[in-house]
């Protein structure tokens, strides 16, 4: 169960332990329980050190979609669109100390930042209160450098794309 921390927009989670796969490091997550899920994220940094929560009902999650809709329009693209929407919103988010934030992977390393980790509901470990995930640095920019922001990410995604095929 996902019990709403008070008017902050944040969530207390459970955290499970998680055994990394390249380094052996063990440590504690965050998990969202199957049943709390729908709309809900846990927006994870990159590094494996910041994590925070995010429920797509809320905030500029809209507004991100709706740029998103049309740029994707005109630039053209084969990714499957939930995948790349999660890809584009995990991109526009608010980095948390620096820490770049992902809403569509699992737990990383904060050892070693690998995301080859074990992970899943079998031993939990205590409760996390996690911050909202806020898009303030997106919300804040004009119509026109929201379109530039998100057919950047577009062009980020396609290099991806092209290096995994190459
Ligand atoms: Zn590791």
């Amino acid at each position: 169960m996902v019990k709403r921390q008070g008017g902050q927009g944040g969530q207390t989670v459970p955290t499970f332990k998680c055994v990394c796969e390249t380094c052996s490091a063990t440590f504690s997550a965050p998990l969202l329980s199957d049943a709390a899920s729908f709309g809900e994220f846990i927006a994870r940094g990159r590094n494996g050190k910041a994590n925070a929560y995010l429920n797509s009902f809320e905030g500029g999650w809209d507004e991100v979609e709706k740029v998103w809709e049309k740029v994707r329009e005109a630039h053209g693209s084969e990714r499957d669109e939930p995948d790349e929407l999660q890809a584009v919103i995990g991109r526009c988010l608010d980095p948390i100390d620096g820490e770049a934030l992902s809403i569509d992977g699992g737990p990383v390393c904060p050892s070693c930042g690998s995301d080859r980790v074990a992970y899943g509901d079998a031993t939990r470990t205590g409760e996390a209160d996690l911050p909202p995930a806020s898009f303030d640095r997106f919300l804040k920019l004009s119509p026109k450098e929201r379109a530039k922001f998100i057919r950047g990410i577009l062009e980020e995604l396609d290099r991806i794309d092209e290096a995994e095929e190459a």
